[in-house]
């Protein structure tokens, strides 16, 4: 269990998906879910930095869980999703500033994200926002993209939510980069 949050968290800190206290993974145990703490820092998770908690109910772990916990709740009321993973992919927070959607155009992105909606267009995001909507957008695909914030992913593994993330994240460089060459074009 610990080995995965690790690959996972050590695999999203060493490509420069978060910093070196952002983003949050979890995983649904039942009516439960073991999520990172508060402030973890995922490119080194310790045994100390997961916490079980309620899906619907608190206990006395559960001030100490991340700070996206309401947002992980929501996700496993509404999705049959086993496994989340947020986080702040550079291309992709970029792109959520100019797209209402982002739709990857080379051949992994399309196969795999095909779509992934931007929510919080002209809101400024905080920790836990938007729960009901990211939950909502999740039942439809398996990436949503929150304007000046990050990504959420989900799947039946860690490691399959991470795959998204990083997929995705390569498409956003992609279009990125694209628009760069479209610009030296037109000049
Ligand atoms: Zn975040």
């Amino acid at each position: 269990m610990l080995a995965q949050f690790q690959r996972v968290g050590s695999g999203l800190f060493a490509q420069g998906f978060v910093s070196s206290q952002s983003g949050n993974l979890s995983i649904r145990q039942e009516n439960h879910l073991l999520i990172t703490q508060r402030h973890c820092a995922l490119g080194s998770i310790g045994e100390r930095d997961l916490v079980e908690t309620g899906i619907a109910k608190n206990n006395r772990a559960t001030p100490l869980a991340s700070t996206e916990l309401a947002v992980h709740r929501c996700i496993y009321r509404k999705t049959p999703a086993l496994a989340v993973v947020h986080a702040h992919p550079p291309y992709a927070v970029a792109l959520s500033f100019m797209e209402r959607q982002v739709i990857p155009c080379d051949m992994e992105g399309r196969s795999v994200v095909a779509k992934v909606v931007v929510l919080g267009k002209g809101m400024t995001a905080r920790a836990g926002d938007f729960g009901e909507e990211i939950a909502e957008a999740l039942r439809r695909c398996k990436v949503v993209l929150v304007e000046g914030h990050g990504t959420f992913a989900i799947g039946q593994l860690l490691e399959e939510a991470y795959y998204y993330t990083t997929a995705f994240e390569q498409s956003c460089r992609i279009l990125y980069l694209l628009k760069g060459l479209m610009v030296d074009l037109q000049s």
